[in-house]
């Protein structure tokens, strides 16, 4: 009787829903990974730019993500020079 179980797609979850704000008034997003809210600490949130048609810029569209860094370090998505553990106290 409730055999249909059919999943609708699913969406990078920020795009669900209108742009709200934390208590500091600065954008709350969601992680791309792990789909939690990111906290502002440390170098969260960090985002993350894909860009279509890179080679023939006539035709680039490009798209931001939200990440926490250690859930884009667990990816395994190459080598984050620039988020050196050590100079993560030193921000924010
Ligand atoms: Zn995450």
């Amino acid at each position: 009787m409730f055999g249909c179980t059919r999943s609708e797609p699913q969406a990078p979850a920020v795009r669900e829903r209108p742009p709200y704000r934390d208590d500091e008034g600065r954008l709350r997003v969601q992680c791309w990974f792990c789909e939690q809210t990111v906290a502002y600490e440390g170098f969260d949130p960090c985002a993350v730019l894909l860009i279509a048609n890179w080679a023939d810029e006539s035709r680039q569209q490009s798209q931001q993500f939200f990440a926490h860094v250690e859930c884009f370090r667990q990816s395994g998505s190459g080598d984050l020079y620039l988020l050196d553990p050590e100079d993560e106290e030193d921000v924010g």
